[in-house]
């Protein structure tokens, strides 16, 4: 055979199997139709929902309910709320089923809003570390440390935290003119504080607290001589009170003299910072022994009647570089 004629068959050949091609396509094409018709009239499309692999039912489009949990559920409403998260998200399949098949938005929500977790936001005011308010926004902090700064003096030792919790009860904030005033009333407080240690403070030593709780029945100064046995000037105070009464010491210190002294009987002499010195006379008991630190508060001696002494009281001097001062001025003020 030629070539040519070669060429006119195979030419033939493929227009006869086209022609079949085209018939089997358009056989099929109409087999789609008619199964997506089918499908139309007795099915429909929707989305099979999982949570954390769990089927929780049908949504007719997830993109729609997506946005309704992210708007919803996972915006938060509140300004002290950062962020809400839930323990997992839908997770969807596309699906066919039956027309007559319900979808279940509301309670595939309602499954997720109750599984919503909150998470806190609030900033904490600190004075000296100390949290004292808590306020809902970063600026609202910032406004107030600065204002108490303003009015304080900068070196006032305020700090901003910024605190993340689940807990809503750490959670809670205040108003900013409430926290404001409450970090002013920690101010003051403070400032009294600092002035009532000051005003107890001799010589950079402070009395913190009062040897013995009694009645003063003597004065520091001039005096006529109770019952013929007293100085006549008095360079202590004497406090009434009964025999065995425990005796602290006034301030930290260490114990310089522990026995009996001419005049004061049992006593016992503490030596503080700077030179400051405090005498506790008359004692029925001595406790400590010299070369013994003492805080202030501590148990040195008991209350007595020995020495020059008309009846049970502590005879009690503070001194600087030696000479007597009136302890009224820092305790039992
Ligand atoms: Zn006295």
């Amino acid at each position: 055979m030629k070539l040519k004629e070669m060429n006119i068959i195979l030419v033939r050949k493929i227009k006869h199997y086209s022609k079949n091609i085209f018939k089997i396509m358009s056989l099929l094409i109409l087999a789609a139709v008619i199964i997506l018709t089918i499908i139309s009239i007795k099915r429909k499309s929707v989305y099979k929902v999982f949570i954390s692999g769990e089927f929780v039912g049908y949504v007719q489009d997830k993109d729609d309910f997506n946005t309704k949990i992210n708007n919803e559920i996972l915006t938060p409403k509140e300004s002290n709320i950062a962020f809400i998260s839930v323990t997992a998200m839908p997770e969807y399949q596309h699906k066919f089923v039956d027309k007559d098949e319900e979808t279940s938005e509301d309670l595939i929500y309602a499954k997720l809003e109750e599984q919503a977790v909150p998470t806190y936001r609030v900033y904490a005011i600190n004075f000296e570390g100390e949290t004292k308010a808590k306020v809902d926004t970063f600026e609202e902090a910032e406004t107030l440390v600065n204002e108490i700064k303003a009015e304080y003096g900068n070196d006032t030792d305020l700090g901003i935290n910024e605190i993340y919790t689940n807990n809503l009860e750490e959670a809670t904030s205040i108003e900013f003119a409430q926290a404001k005033s409450e970090v002013q009333v920690t101010l003051e407080e403070k400032a009294q504080e600092v002035k009532k240690i000051e005003s107890s403070t001799y010589k950079g030593v402070y009395f913190a607290v009062k040897p013995v709780s009694g009645n003063i029945t003597s004065r520091f100064g001039s005096r006529s001589s109770p019952g013929g046995i007293g100085s006549t000037n008095h360079k202590g105070i004497d406090i009434a009170a009964p025999n065995g009464t425990t005796i602290v010491a006034a301030a930290d210190g260490t114990v310089t003299y522990s026995g009996w002294m001419s005049g004061y009987g049992n006593l016992i002499i503490l030596k503080h910072a700077n030179g400051v010195e405090t005498y506790y006379g008359h004692c029925s008991k001595l406790y400590v022994s010299v070369g013994t630190k003492v805080s202030a508060g501590t148990k040195i001696a008991a209350v007595g009647s020995t020495g020059n002494s008309t009846g049970n009281h502590l005879h009690f001097e503070i001194r600087g570089n030696g000479s007597q001062v009136n302890p009224q001025k820092y305790v039992y003020k």
